[in-house]
């Protein structure tokens, strides 16, 4: 699969489409769900061509790998959820339900998770 230039996040990053931020800087942004899963759902990307977890930590330098994985814990702080707890998710491809092909994670807290995948309209 080839990075698509006019997915919606890249355009959210060269700020076509609006978005309810939280944070950006030269590594991310990072703005709120459209859809919130929990009460605190924030979306972070790095901003650079990368369609999924799988093709930024083949392709991308690993010092800016570690950059984005510390503004994550930024953005959680910023969100003041590190102290009840948070969950990171990340879905590659198909059978993960992967949507929007732009590489980001999902911060979510806020509530109670429960267990890994409980509730999620998708499991059988
Ligand atoms: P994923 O299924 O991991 O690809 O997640 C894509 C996420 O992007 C979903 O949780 C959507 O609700 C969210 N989303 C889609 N479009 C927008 C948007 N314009 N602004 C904020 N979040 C969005």
């Amino acid at each position: 699969m080839q990075y698509d230039k006019n997915n919606i996040f890249a355009k959210i990053i060269r700020g076509e489409i609006p978005c309810n931020k939280v944070y950006e800087d030269d590594i991310c942004i990072a703005f709120h769900d459209i859809s919130p899963a929990a009460p605190t759902h924030i979306l972070v990307l790095p901003k650079g061509d990368y369609i999924s977890f799988d093709d930024f930590t083949e392709n991308a330098d690993p010092k800016f790998i570690a950059a984005f994985f510390q503004r994550i814990r930024k953005v959680a702080h910023i969100a003041g959820v590190e102290k009840n707890g948070y969950r990171l998710l990340c879905n590659h491809g198909k059978e993960a339900s992967q949507t929007v092909f732009h590489f980001h994670v999902h911060i979510l807290g806020g509530r109670p998770l429960g267990g890994l995948v409980a509730n999620d309209p998708l499991n059988r």
